[in-house]
């Protein structure tokens, strides 16, 4: 039986750890647990600790891909571990009017055009039925709603929101069940050799495997772990959660509005966190404004709970657009995306024997394919899939 550790317990390292638990391998997950105070945080974070992330057809077709390949096992996924961590809801996206096709002058609306035209696309080959709407039909269909003119959006029937936290339970519940054992530490060194990799914790132990595969989202190039630096942006987000009365407070779809502010962001409708309150979600363009390059910047960003801007911006956001929310507070959250130079996943191998899995942008729509592909080539060394390798091959920063 194959020794393998996965380093990172978050929504791709628990998928991969599933999938090679349930292959037969004897399987370590390394990971601490969410901490339970951004407040003088020290070393990593995270990008997954959250209740509503999207999974949605998306522009690019890999994401689409990988996306919904994940999604058509949730319902077993659910099943089998006990957790439900997904809920159907609609995404409405955004774009310009003048979104029309060919014959536009404006780079920035052609630019949405060919996004606009994509995320149609790609929807009706995965059998959905997206509908345009414009102005007047927005209007009639959520009349909660308040939005700007020369705006239309596409409504995407078929998008889930998907609980993160629950979504990392399920997988570990099923890779525990299939004999996976997890170690609640940080990887602190990763020596490969020829017949081994040795890891070093934080606690100073050290364990040695047959064959790694290193999850570690956005601490991955801030860990050290690797050889040189993944080809990875890992930004300082801000998440504004608005509190609200209940889940029935305003009708509306998750949110991808456009706005001068950053561009616009996306709002997710009405969700419960653990503090068993009910808030708004929202992130806008701003999350990409704050690029972080080492473990102590992030550590320092994430100390400072987010951008307090950003939550007066929300709250007279959502008081001009969703005029019927009455919002009692509000807080921000630190989050932390990372963006790879190719924008789709990186599914890869450092060397014959530690894998790599690399998404901060649609990783949790796609955890549970990414973790099936690392697990697999992690286990055989070899890539079979109908998707090329080359399209979700590593790139090192330069
Ligand atoms: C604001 C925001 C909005 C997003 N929206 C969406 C969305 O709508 N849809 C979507 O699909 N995705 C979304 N994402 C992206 C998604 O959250 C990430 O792609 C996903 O969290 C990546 O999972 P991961 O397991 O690779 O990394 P992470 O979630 O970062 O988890 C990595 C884990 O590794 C652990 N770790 C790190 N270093 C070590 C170490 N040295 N030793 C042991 N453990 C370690 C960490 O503690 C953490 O638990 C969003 C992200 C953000 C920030």
């Amino acid at each position: 039986m194959m020794k393998i550790a996965v380093i990172g317990a978050g929504p791709l390292g628990s998928a991969t750890a599933r999938h090679l638990a349930e292959s037969g391998a004897h399987v370590t997950v390394f990971g601490p647990d969410e901490p339970a105070t951004f407040a003088g945080h020290q070393g990593t974070w995270s990008g997954h600790y959250d209740q509503g992330r999207m999974a949605v057809t998306d522009p690019l077709l890999v994401a689409s891909i990988l996306g919904h390949r994940a999604m058509a096992r949730y319902a077993d996924l659910a099943m089998r571990s006990g957790v439900t961590f997904s809920r159907s809801h609609p995404q409405l996206m955004m774009f310009p009017d003048g979104a029309t096709g060919e014959g536009t002058q404006e780079p920035s609306s052609s630019h949405a055009y060919r996004m606009l035209d994509a995320v149609l696309e790609h929807s009706r080959t995965f059998g959905e039925t997206p509908e345009v709407l414009d102005s007047a039909q927005l209007h009639a269909r959520f009349p909660d709603m308040r939005f700007a003119a020369n705006q239309i959006g596409a409504l995407q029937h078929d998008a889930l929101i998907v609980n993160p936290r629950l979504l990392v339970r399920a997988e570990l519940v099923l890779a525990e069940a299939a004999g996976a054992t997890r170690v609640r530490e940080l990887v602190v060194g990763l020596e490969s050799t020829a017949s081994q990799v040795r890891l070093t914790l934080a606690d100073g132990f050290t364990a040695s495997f047959d064959k790694v595969v290193v999850a570690t989202g956005a601490g991955t190039n801030a860990s050290g772990l690797l050889p040189a630096r993944v080809d990875t942006t890992v930004y300082g987000a801000t998440i504004v959660l608005l509190e609200v009365d209940g889940p029935d407070v305003v009708q509306m779809p998750a949110w991808m509005y456009l706005d001068s502010h950053h561009g616009g962001g996306l709002i997710t409708p009405p969700t419960q966190y653990p503090d068993r309150r009910w808030y708004l979600k929202c992130a806008s363009g701003q999350l990409l404004s704050n690029p972080l390059h080492s473990a102590g910047e992030i550590s320092g960003w994430v100390s400072t709970g987010g951008e307090s801007s950003e939550l007066d911006y929300f709250q007279e956001f959502v008081a001009r657009s969703l005029p019927a929310v009455q919002v009692r507070g509000g807080h921000t959250r630190p989050c932390l995306p990372s963006i790879n130079t190719t924008s789709v996943p990186y599914i890869d191998m450092v060397d014959e024997r530690v894998g790599l899995v690399v998404e901060g942008e649609r990783g949790v729509m796609m955890a549970d394919e990414i973790g099936r592909l690392s697990a697999r080539l992690t286990l055989t060394g070899e890539w079979r899939d109908s998707l090329d390798h080359h399209e979700v091959a590593v790139r090192w920063a330069a």
